[in-house]
């Protein structure tokens, strides 16, 4: 715990910095980018290939870095509005349903009709739902189900978003890690997503819960309370 605290302060203490350093690191990274797939094309056939790919993946790995530190930087402002969970929940679906396509996975969204209005911020809200949405899609690597549903607890005032998948699950370890930042159990991972997720939920007053169970699948709960 403390050295996550150590971490985390850290992080804060370099905030601006960071930030601006690191859309530094932007500028030359999509060069680099462009020019390395340049070469990969004009190297097909070539043994030199397989070192362009492992530069090219290399690259992928830090342009994830980059773009998850970005979020990390500034979780601190929080501008909260009113909206709607079905319209973001719908906008988040929209922007990986390509992705979903691509990967053979098929994408079960339940709305119901009437649903209460949060008070949240809604571009950290949807990047919480993104980032819980790409990780069901890397633990659906050989397609599978994903699914989405949005109701809403009467009695007690909350919103309930449940996404589901049917992938690779987690055991007992990975469970007991997942929200530590840096943790990660993929190649390129960050092992930001789950953090700043569990952030900005706690930052909203809300919770967030998991099941899991390893060959079976992950179901993610997010309550917020109704506006
Ligand atoms: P990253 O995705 O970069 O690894 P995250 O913070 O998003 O980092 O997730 C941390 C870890 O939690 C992942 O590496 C993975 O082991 C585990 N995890 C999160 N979501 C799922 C899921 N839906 N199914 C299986 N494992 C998951
Ligand atoms: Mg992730």
């Amino acid at each position: 715990l403390e050295s996550t605290i150590v971490k985390v302060e850290k992080l804060a203490i370099l905030g601006q910095l960071a930030t601006e350093m690191i859309h530094e690191i932007r500028n030359p990274l999509t060069a680099v980018s462009g020019y390395l797939q340049l070469l990969q094309q004009h190297s097909e056939g070539s043994p030199k290939k397989e070192y362009l790919d492992i530069m090219s993946a290399e690259l992928k790995r830090i342009n994830k870095l980059v773009s998850d530190f970005l979020q990390l930087a500034r979780p601190g402002y929080c501008k909260r509005a009113q909206c709607s969970i079905n319209q973001l929940i719908t906008e988040v679906v929209a922007l990986v349903e390509g992705e979903a396509v691509i990967r053979k996975l098929a994408i079960n969204l339940e709305t119901s009709e009437d649903m209460p209005i949060v008070n949240a911020d809604s571009g950290q809200l949807k990047q919480v739902f993104l980032n819980i949405t790409r990780n069901a899609f890397e633990a659906l690597p050989a397609g599978g189900e994903l699914s989405l549903r949005v109701s809403k607890d009467r009695q007690q005032d909350i919103v309930r978003v449940v996404i589901r998948d049917t992938g690779k699950g987690m055991d007992k370890q990975t469970l007991a890690n997942m929200f530590n930042p840096f943790f990660t159990t993929k190649d390129s991972g960050a092992g930001l997503g789950m953090f700043i997720s569990k952030k900005i939920i706690d930052n909203h007053g809300g919770h967030i819960e998991i099941q899991s169970e390893p060959a079976r699948g992950t179901t993610v709960t997010v309550l917020l309370p109704v506006a």
